[in-house]
């Protein structure tokens, strides 16, 4: 077969990225360009959708000359991306006609309250999975129509081609216009359930249909590129956090994986059912591979790895995240200090937006690695309540836990996550899982690798953190964050 690589694009928020694999599953070599943020209003977020586009072809032809590598060298192209993100262009010159709204970016706010006033958000719920929420692209497309002078009119004829960063980009190496599943049902405009844009979603939020890409399964051959000097197939189209999902080869129901970042994003695979969440909980595609749709229950947390931050800028208690494992283990437990990081209000399963942070337990006896320790602790807290609301609205047990983000980095929370959760947190030796199951996903479609159990021999164990803590102290534990939770309620 041609191509011993498969390369991954991950477009990102912060940067483009481009990795190359092999067939063990081993990176070759990276490259990465950022690119501006443009910030025209408070809560406002763009990025220039041709920087977008620009950023990532550099980098796509920076790393083949790092690894003296040429396109005969890659078998397929997969692409995994920043989510939600709005970009519409002219069908004709295929330029954007305004900059790319971000998901961030809370300039429809007003049209999602006006949704839910008027009673939509059961209906929108039931056929995308979705909250009511300007993260979702749906509204921000909306608002680019009504806002550019002449983008409906040009809409309702065809002229214009709209929707989230995977299709822009595939539209740039191959001229077509389509998305994957995955990307489709974080738009608000598609039905998880039939697979298509759901023509009462289209009229809610006036987005003529004529200028949505065709919804295609995640790995497929959805064309070729020849940007970097020869026929390259582009095979996979991916959401990051469903990329992470399956590059952590959680491909059967109840594996799910946890990313450690600033924020945390949790997914659980649940097979073939849709799981409509009692508790807030998103449902979304995860993938759709040789006919079937996998989905995933989702859950994310405001403030995870931004506690250390904020331990480390606002109260300089420590100068890097790194010296704070080596913090929370000089103490023997963190001494009845709880810290709930509630800054901008806590999420999944409490829903209660005007909660504010909280340290409970002071003592004279507390330290400052107690502080350190309770923060720590906090997320894998956080993470555990919203994992233990994916087991009420499946009713299913959560058998282990894939991990990765920079705070995964970090040994002591590995283990208090599985101690706190009673599951093994397993942690890969390749971090970039969001690019890695882009490449699983694009070398499934051209025969790179064979198959799923293929790719499951193919991740491998870094570090496996067995739970090692009694029921009862995980109990008298969880009872006291919960306390904790509570004084940091609003009322
Ligand atoms: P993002 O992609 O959201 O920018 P990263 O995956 O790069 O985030 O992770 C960075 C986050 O992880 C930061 O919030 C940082 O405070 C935290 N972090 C990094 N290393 C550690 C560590 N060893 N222990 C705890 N937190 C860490």
């Amino acid at each position: 077969m041609a191509g011993q690589y498969i390369l991954a694009f991950d477009q990102g928020t912060t940067s483009s990225r481009s990795i190359l694999f092999n067939h063990a599953g081993d990176i070759v070599a990276t490259a990465q360009q950022e690119f501006e943020q443009i910030f025209p209003q408070p809560g406002w977020v763009e990025h220039n959708a041709e920087e977008i586009w620009t950023s990532q072809r550099a980098t796509a032809k920076a790393v083949l000359e790092k690894a003296n590598a040429t396109h005969a060298d890659v078998a397929a192209i997969g692409i995994t991306n920043q989510r939600e993100t709005a970009v519409v262009w002219n069908r004709t010159t295929g330029k954007p006609i305004h900059n790319a709204i971000v998901w961030q970016c809370r300039r429809t706010t007003e049209i999602c309250e006006a949704l839910t006033a008027a009673g939509h958000s059961d209906t929108i719920r039931q056929k995308t999975g979705l909250v009511v929420d300007a993260y979702f692209t749906g509204t921000k497309i909306q608002w680019i129509l009504d806002t550019v002078p002449g983008a409906r009119e040009a809409a309702e004829k065809g002229d214009l081609c709209y929707g989230t960063i995977d299709a822009w980009l595939l539209y740039n190496l191959t001229g077509r216009h389509a998305t994957d599943y995955s990307n489709a049902s974080r738009t608000m405009l598609f039905n998880i359930h039939d697979l298509d844009w759901d023509e009462e979603l289209l009229t809610l939020l006036k987005v003529p249909r004529a200028g949505l890409p065709e919804a295609c399964p995640s790995s497929h051959t959805f064309g070729s590129t020849t940007v970097l000097g020869g026929e390259i197939p582009v095979a996979s189209l991916i959401g990051d956090q469903q990329g992470a999902l399956f590059g952590q080869a959680a491909f059967n129901p109840g594996e799910s994986k946890n990313t450690y970042g600033t924020g945390c994003f949790l997914l659980s695979n649940t097979g073939t059912t849709a799981v409509t969440s009692e508790n807030g909980l998103l449902t979304t595609i995860a993938w759709g591979v040789n006919d079937t749709v996998v989905y995933a229950l989702e859950g994310s947390i405001f403030v995870g790895g931004a506690v250390i931050q904020w331990l480390r800028d606002a109260l300089e208690l420590i100068q890097s995240a790194n010296e704070t494992e080596a913090l929370a283990t000089a103490v023997e437990d963190n001494g009845g200090v709880y810290l709930v990081p509630a800054f901008t209000g806590l999420g999944a399963p409490w829903w209660d937006m005007r909660a504010r942070g909280v340290i409970t337990g002071l003592t004279r006896g507390a330290s400052k690695a107690h502080i350190i320790r309770a923060a720590l602790e906090s997320i894998a807290y956080q993470s555990c309540d919203v994992l233990h609301t994916m087991e009420k609205d499946t009713g299913k047990a959560i058998s282990r836990l894939k991990v990765d983000g920079g705070a995964c980095a970090n040994n002591f929370l590995m283990q208090f996550q599985a101690d706190i959760l009673d599951v093994p947190v397993e942690r890969g030796q390749v971090l970039e899982t969001t690019a890695l199951g882009a490449a699983f996903l694009a070398g499934l479609a051209v025969g790179f690798w064979r198959d799923t159990s293929e790719l499951e021999g193919i991740w491998q164990l870094d570090r496996a953190f067995v739970p090692n803590m009694s029921q009862d102290k995980r109990n008298q534990l969880l009872t006291e964050w919960n306390r904790a939770v509570n004084k940091a309620k609003s009322d």
